[in-house]
């Protein structure tokens, strides 16, 4: 199955998450059954970024969203499962610094765009400010409702510079929210991960929601597309993320860049200086 075709959000399209089965797993049974093929999309992947860097041309940005315990984390750590350090990075935007809060909303994530050959994932992004700063009343609808459309310029600007963009919204089930909650308090090597806002936050699902609707249509576009994803099932989750990552990268166009030396002339110099040994 192309689950690009099928998670993409299509420009101007009217969705309601709540009729998105936010525990489908495709026309796969089992994990089990799935990991061959996961398998082969990391595969790809790792072939894919090491063109990417090679060719440093282009760049690619991955943009993960979802409400607390969807999955943001467990799918940076899947995808940079198949690629290697040297050419990628992660960054978490959290609440922003005062200085951060200094500058325009954009600031902080642009400096941190993917430069040229490079894969950067932002766990959370500027859509922060139209999610969490709008259900928060931490700034007036006169100043977020502008932003879509500066995300929208950003975003093209960005794809203009040569940056292919992803943005993925894993989507979950509350039920499966309090089941993470619980495993996170069962288990003291997740105890790091409560935070005492994380019932108070799951209160405000619904205005969440309505956030996240409202974002993803509003700036679903054919250089920058949003992909909801199912995420109940991590497995799943992670599988076709990896599938949409690469089929992306298969499509950039990515190759060898010509060799810029003369190898004739420097196969000369190997043979010479193997004579002097
Ligand atoms: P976590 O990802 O669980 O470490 O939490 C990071 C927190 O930072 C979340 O509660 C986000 O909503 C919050 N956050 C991220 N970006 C912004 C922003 N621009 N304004 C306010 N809060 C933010
Ligand atoms: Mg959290």
């Amino acid at each position: 199955m192309d689950y690009r075709k099928e998670f993409v959000v299509e420009p101007g399209s009217k969705f309601h998450l709540a009729n998105i089965d936010p525990s489908s797993s495709g026309r796969h049974l089992s994990h089990e059954n799935a990991a061959p093929e996961i398998r082969q999309h990391l595969d790809r992947m790792a072939k894919l970024q090491y063109l990417l860097y090679a060719d440093a041309e282009q760049s690619l940005l991955v943009v993960l969203q979802a409400l607390d315990a969807a999955g943001k984390d467990g799918v940076v750590r899947h995808l940079f499962s198949g690629m290697n350090p040297q050419g990628t990075s992660v960054y978490c935007f959290k609440q922003p610094s005062r200085l951060e809060l200094e500058h325009d909303f954009l600031w902080r994530t642009h400096l941190r765009a993917p430069s040229k050959g490079n894969l950067v994932i932002y766990n959370r992004s500027y859509y922060e400010d139209v999610l969490v700063v709008r259900v928060h009343d931490l700034a007036p609808e006169s100043v977020w409702s502008k932003r879509y459309d500066l995300i929208n310029d950003f975003e093209k600007m960005l794809a203009h510079n040569g940056t292919r963009i992803l943005k993925f919204y894993l989507h979950i089930s509350p039920e499966e929210q309090l089941k993470r909650f619980k495993q996170r308090l069962d288990d003291p090597l997740r105890h790091w991960k409560i935070s005492e806002a994380d019932y108070t936050e799951r209160d405000l699902w619904p205005k969440y929601i309505e956030a996240y609707e409202d974002a993803i249509a509003l700036t679903s576009t054919e250089r920058a597309p949003w992909y909801i994803i199912p995420a109940n099932h991590k497995w799943f989750r992670d599988l076709a993320v990896s599938q949409i990552v690469a089929d992306t990268m298969d499509e950039m166009g990515l190759n060898l860049p010509a060799t810029r030396v003369d190898l004739a002339e420097i196969r000369r110099k190997y043979h010479a200086a193997e004579l002097q040994k």
